[in-house]
């Protein structure tokens, strides 16, 4: 058995051949400069540079090092708050428009998958997994909700009996399949996104991290070796960008996640715990999602840390949550444990916004970022084309920075979250 990796992901290990880019040396020039090479960089810079821009991507590491390369590669439907709530904060009007960029956010990611030929294993359906009968009081509201108010026809609720269609497993009550939510292999889809925009003439430096901005009216982003001028800067490193913008940091807290893979166990084994290939999410607010991976592992997600560093023991933990939802799986060995930060605002809803005229930003996607964050590139790119009506809708959602300033934010979350934590057991 190979041995388990904090950083070898099983993503880095199958990832598509992407030879580096070059490191920024000097002082270039260049409408768009981009920060950050996750998702929602790499899919501003695309979609600028298909539209004439010239643009340059710096990123500090290797591009889908962060959250785009490690994550749980499920692509969900809607946002981490119910329709309803959003509704609360913004009107109907908007919400149905947030409603609607949600769904184009998957339509985008389909769309470019396919256009770009990228081999990101790709595949659709979903199930929201109810833990205990009270979950099906949330089932029938998410139904309602999906398929009343937003027409919305892709969910079907499951009884007890028929969620083990889908998820071979006595631990759950029922749930909702949705057809339209699916799984992806996060970091090629990453891979081939950055692979575009090279195409597309985007000029992508790594090792590139950025120590300072300047956000005027000619702005600027500083390396080590080099400075970009630009007309537009999109500030794209959410959960990773540290303090580069003390504004932005304030209004994102970083949560380390983490996954476990197991070892290949075979194509029928695999078949015969989740026989429909869906991605499975259960509906405890401290989550734990898996699915299946092309060479038939369970890869398995859920540990989290709120206070910055990672639990011990955290790997045999994980284990133990998949030994309770799949017995069957206690002589498998755990291949690959890995983690990563995700970025959540105090609302869990996106922020999408200006610093200044000339600098614009997207972040925290609270756990939905697969597909949203491609859709926040879309819009930041739109808006710099001179069309902000669809970034406007991002952002007038109302934001607040996370309470107790920086040195308090973390103790705080840390108790709302055992409480959150507690209810999960009841
Ligand atoms: C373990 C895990 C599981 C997840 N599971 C899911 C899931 O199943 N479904 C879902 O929808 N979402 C999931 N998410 C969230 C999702 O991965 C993110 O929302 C999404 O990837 C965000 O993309 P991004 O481009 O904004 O950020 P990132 O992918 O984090 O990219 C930011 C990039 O900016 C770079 N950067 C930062 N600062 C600088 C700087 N100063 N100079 C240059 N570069 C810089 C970083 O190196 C990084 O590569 C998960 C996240 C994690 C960590």
């Amino acid at each position: 058995m190979p041995k388990p990796s904090y950083l070898r992901s099983w993503y880095a290990d199958t990832a598509t051949p992407h030879p580096p880019h070059p490191t920024l040396e000097g002082e270039k020039t260049c409408d768009v400069c981009v920060v950050g090479g996750g998702y929602t960089g790499l899919m501003t810079a695309l979609e600028l540079a298909e539209h004439g821009f010239d643009v340059i991507l710096l990123e500090a590491q290797r591009v889908g090092w962060g959250a785009s390369g490690r994550n749980g590669g499920q692509v969900i439907t809607g946002y981490n708050k119910p329709m309803s709530t959003i509704e609360r904060w913004v009107g109907r009007d908007d919400a149905l428009r947030l409603w609607e960029l949600g769904e184009e956010s998957k339509a985008l990611l389909a769309s470019r998958v396919e256009r770009h030929a990228i081999a990101c294993d790709l595949t659709w359906g979903f199930v929201y997994a109810a833990v205990k009968p009270r979950h099906m009081a949330d089932v029938a509201d998410l139904d309602g909700e999906m398929r009343g108010r937003y027409g919305y026809d892709r969910i079907r609720t499951l009884d007890r009996a028929t969620v083990r269609e889908h998820v071979n497993s006595d631990a759950y009550v029922g749930g909702l399949h949705d057809s339209g939510s699916g799984h992806l292999h996060p970091l090629n889809y990453a891979l081939g996104l950055a692979r575009a925009a090279t195409a597309a003439g985007v000029r992508i430096f790594e090792q590139s991290p950025v120590t300072a901005i300047d956000t005027g009216a000619n702005p600027s982003a500083k390396t080590a070796k080099g400075k970009v001028r630009a007309r537009f800067l999109v500030l794209a490193g959410n959960a990773y960008l540290g303090r580069l913008s003390p504004r932005l940091a304030s209004m994102i807290m970083p949560v380390a996640t983490y996954l476990i893979a197991t070892e290949s166990l075979g194509e029928d084994t695999a078949k015969s715990l989740l026989p429909t290939n869906v991605a499975v999410s259960d509906m405890n607010f401290v989550l734990n999602y898996f699915r299946r991976s092309s060479d038939h592992r369970l890869l398995f997600g859920g540990g989290v840390s709120y206070s910055g560093m990672d639990p011990p023991g955290l790997r045999l933990t994980m284990r133990s949550k998949m030994l309770a939802v799949f017995p069957q799986l206690r002589d498998a060995a755990i291949d690959h444990f890995w983690g990563g930060n995700v970025a959540i605002t105090v609302n869990r809803m996106p922020q999408v916004g200006r610093l200044t005229p000339t600098t614009l930003f997207a972040h925290g996607y609270s756990g939905h970022g697969v597909a949203l964050a491609g859709m926040a590139g879309r819009v930041m790119a739109e808006a710099i084309r001179g069309t902000a009506e669809r970034f406007d809708v991002f952002a007038r959602l109302p934001h607040q920075p996370f309470p107790g300033g920086r040195p308090f934010r973390t103790p705080a979350l840390v108790l709302a979250m055992l409480w959150f934590r507690l209810r999960d057991l009841l």
